[in-house]
């Protein structure tokens, strides 16, 4: 393993972890803002600080999105 992944191993391990659970799943990151973004098929949270375009779509299934708002928020179940 070379330099650069043991350091980002270790910065993962000392930045403090948020758990967000999502229908089919569960994944830990390593922010503590809300996600911004959930995808429609597989629900994976996501933000757009994430993507470099607009042009977004899941890098797992390729699917769509939807925006978070108060009238719309995070699916967790
Ligand atoms: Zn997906």
């Amino acid at each position: 393993m070379d330099n650069y992944a043991e350091q980002m191993i270790e910065s993962f391990h000392r930045a403090p972890k948020k758990i967000i659970t999502y229908p089919g799943g569960v994944t830990m990151v390593t922010r503590q803002d809300k996600p911004e973004l959930q995808f429609d098929d597989c629900h994976k949270p996501s933000w757009f600080d994430q993507y470099e375009s607009l042009f977004i779509a899941c890098q797992h299934c390729n699917g769509h999105l939807s925006f978070i708002t108060a009238e719309a928020p995070f699916r967790h179940k």
